[in-house]
């Protein structure tokens, strides 16, 4: 089910990295906005300009970013973006994403990191600016890569120690300095599963605003090795089949769950050359 969208103006209201809904996931129209900021103190209000938000279905977007320690009113919940993905449709959910990629952007850059002065918003570029020393502040994107290895009709996936329970997803890394996509996948196979692999083949990619990942997604195939899990990043590994799957998968709206989606339907009965 789709949130409802009251308004001309989208007000997302956030408490830290959690978003404000009441009832199913409806967002505040401007009535209930008012009575909220006014019970929240002295909520700062981040303008459109500092943020730069597109607009959705013609409505403009506000971000508001309320105070530490602050209890939502009765009816009321303030909930992590990722236990929202089933109560938005997919544009809805990208565009909050972006929101809370900026606003922890703009958390994150008060002050210059070359020399500690109070930073600015850019006139015209998308960009903390610093009045001093004239460094420019750009958004952080984190590039990671995800991967969907295969072997025959079977597909790798893992569990790190902080997925909910008999969660099973595909293997990913982030990116380190002076390494190509190619050279990543390869390094975090090895390193969390213990497996090698070749074919790559680019999948697609997705913006990850946990809080600012950019997902590069690829399948692979397997090459060699036995899965011996690293203990770490990743806990537990194994092969599946359309038939036998673990008990919980990725999110649908995740990259993650479309190339394991896809991998499954290619893989159906009937599918292909008999
Ligand atoms: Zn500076």
């Amino acid at each position: 089910m789709s949130a409802r969208l009251p308004d001309s103006v989208l007000h997302l209201v956030w408490v830290e990295d959690r978003l404000l809904v009441r009832g199913e996931a409806s967002l505040p129209d401007v009535g209930e906005l008012r009575r909220i900021l006014r019970g929240a103190g002295a909520a700062d209000h981040l303008t459109p300009a500092e943020l730069e938000l597109p607009e959705m279905d013609g409505r403009r977007v506000r971000v508001y970013d309320v105070p530490e320690g602050w209890d939502p009113p009765d009816g009321w919940t303030a909930r992590t973006l990722r236990s929202l993905h089933a109560d938005f449709s997919a544009e809805l959910f990208q565009l909050i994403g972006l929101a809370r990629q900026k606003l922890d952007w703009l958390r994150t850059h008060r002050f210059c990191s070359r020399c500690g002065h109070p930073t600015e918003a850019h006139a015209r570029h998308q960009a903390m600016a610093c009045p001093d020393c004239g460094q420019l502040h750009f958004p952080r994107i984190a590039p990671a890569v995800i991967v969907l290895v295969t072997r025959g009709d079977e597909m790798l996936l893992g569990r790190s120690p902080h997925f909910p329970e008999g969660m099973f997803s595909t293997l990913a890394g982030f990116v380190e300095p002076g390494e190509s996509l190619e050279e990543t996948l390869r390094r975090e196979i090895r390193e969390e599963v213990g497996v090698e692999v070749d074919d790559l083949r680019y999948q697609g990619s997705q913006p990850w605003p946990f809080p600012h990942s950019l997902m590069v997604g690829f399948r692979a195939r397997w090459a060699g090795g036995e899965v011996r899990v690293d203990g770490e990043e990743v806990v537990e590994a194994g092969w599946f089949t359309r038939d036998r799957l673990p008990p919980r998968l990725p999110f649908p709206l995740s990259i993650a769950r479309r190339m394991i989606d896809g991998f499954l339907e290619a893989d159906a009965p009937g599918d292909g050359p008999s």
